[in-house]
């Protein structure tokens, strides 16, 4: 929202925030959990209605009935060209997708030529697209499979608008390389120009930017350690069992991770561990190596468990999560008890509502 917003102020449209559809023209955003909840209400506006988003991305085709336009793919460019082609009623932009046309996008989204925000802050973009090719996760489908990076100049001048200064990336110590060989000089580059403004608190390795495990190094933890502030660093492992960890296409291995943990509590941060159980083919012995993992691992950092939740595009799309046998229940819960665990482990949706809809 915030990238989208100063996109289209940038072309001359203000974006207002609004509860439901407002004249003349209503946008939507939507995600595979709580987008279907909207769709009567796209689908009776009496308004122009855009949808985007994740799911709009995977699922075009069904959005043009519900929607009049659908944006497929990154929206800083799209999306005001679409506005300004139904102002002015030109013929429709690549990218966009209605019930009786649609033309893939003729471009991807340098991150220079945009801001991550304007006047609604967001948080500062460094990195998008990811290599690899997890088979639950969205961001390569709809981002691509090559990083692009923002550029150290352009990130400076985004960080002058706060006193917290976090990033968005799908592996924050993979800055300015190919995201697959780690190169922590350019990290080292970035965080030295940051440096510069004394009043700020950067935050390295943790929400909405976390790690892969295998660009975690000594080098990387000292580099966090000298010039950033966060005690914690978050590392995305997923599960504890390889044979999951090869069936997922993750392309590390658990020795990576732990690895990663050892680097991390040698330099005195506290490890924090995604991961998620319920994979479709997840075997109740790798379910239960998961929860031995997360047993060890809690003893010296934190556990961050997801329940697997099926999005569209993904090779994993329509499959749902398998039943969680009782000892994995029971032995999460615990650990959650003890406040070592957190997370939606249990039921993905608490994640996007405060209440869960039947
Ligand atoms: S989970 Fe992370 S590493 Fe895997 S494809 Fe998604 S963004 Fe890339």
């Amino acid at each position: 929202m915030a990238c989208l917003y100063a996109a289209c102020e940038r072309a001359g449209y203000n974006l207002d925030f609004v509860n439901g559809p407002e004249n003349d023209i209503t946008l939507y955003s939507l995600n595979s959990i709580t987008g279907p909840s909207l769709f009567q209400e796209i689908r009776s506006a009496d308004v122009i209605t855009i949808v985007g988003g994740p799911h709009a991305c995977a699922r075009w085709d069904e959005l043009t009935s519900i929607a009049d336009y659908v944006v497929v793919g990154e929206g800083e460019f799209t999306l005001p060209r679409l506005l300004r082609c139904i102002e002015d009623d030109l013929p429709l932009p690549p990218g966009v997708a209605t019930s009786t046309s649609f033309q893939a996008a003729d471009h991807s989204v340098l991150l220079d030529g945009n801001p991550s925000f304007s006047e609604h802050k967001g948080y500062i973009e460094i990195s998008r697209g990811c290599p690899f090719g997890c088979t639950y996760c969205q961001t390569p489908r709809i981002f691509g499979n090559k990083i692009r990076h923002r550029s150290i100049d352009s990130i400076v001048k985004l960080a002058q608008s706060f006193h917290d200064i976090r990033f968005l990336s799908p592996n924050a110590l993979a800055y300015g390389t190919d995201g697959i060989h780690p190169e922590i000089r350019h990290m080292q580059a970035l965080l030295r120009e940051l440096a510069k403004m004394p009043d700020k608190d950067i935050f390295l390795g943790t929400f909405p930017g976390e790690i892969r495990p295998e660009f975690v190094s000594e080098e990387a933890v000292d580099l966090i350690a000298r010039y950033c502030s966060n005690t914690k660093v978050h590392i995305g492992a997923q599960s504890g069992a390889d044979s999951t960890l090869k069936k997922i296409r993750r392309g590390h291995t658990l020795s990576d991770v732990w690895n990663a943990v050892d680097h991390c509590v040698d330099a005195g941060f506290i490890p924090v561990i995604d991961i998620i159980v319920g994979f479709p083919d997840e075997t109740d012995d790798e379910l239960l190596k998961t929860v031995s993992f997360c047993r060890e691992v809690s003893g010296i950092g934190y556990v961050h468990a997801h329940r697997f939740f099926s999005l569209p595009g993904t090779p994993l799309e329509g499959r749902g999560s398998r039943d969680l046998i009782p000892e994995v229940e029971s032995a999460l819960g615990s650990l959650a008890l003890s406040g070592r665990l957190t997370g939606s482990w249990n039921n993905p949706e608490i994640r996007f509502f405060s209440k869960v809809p039947k």
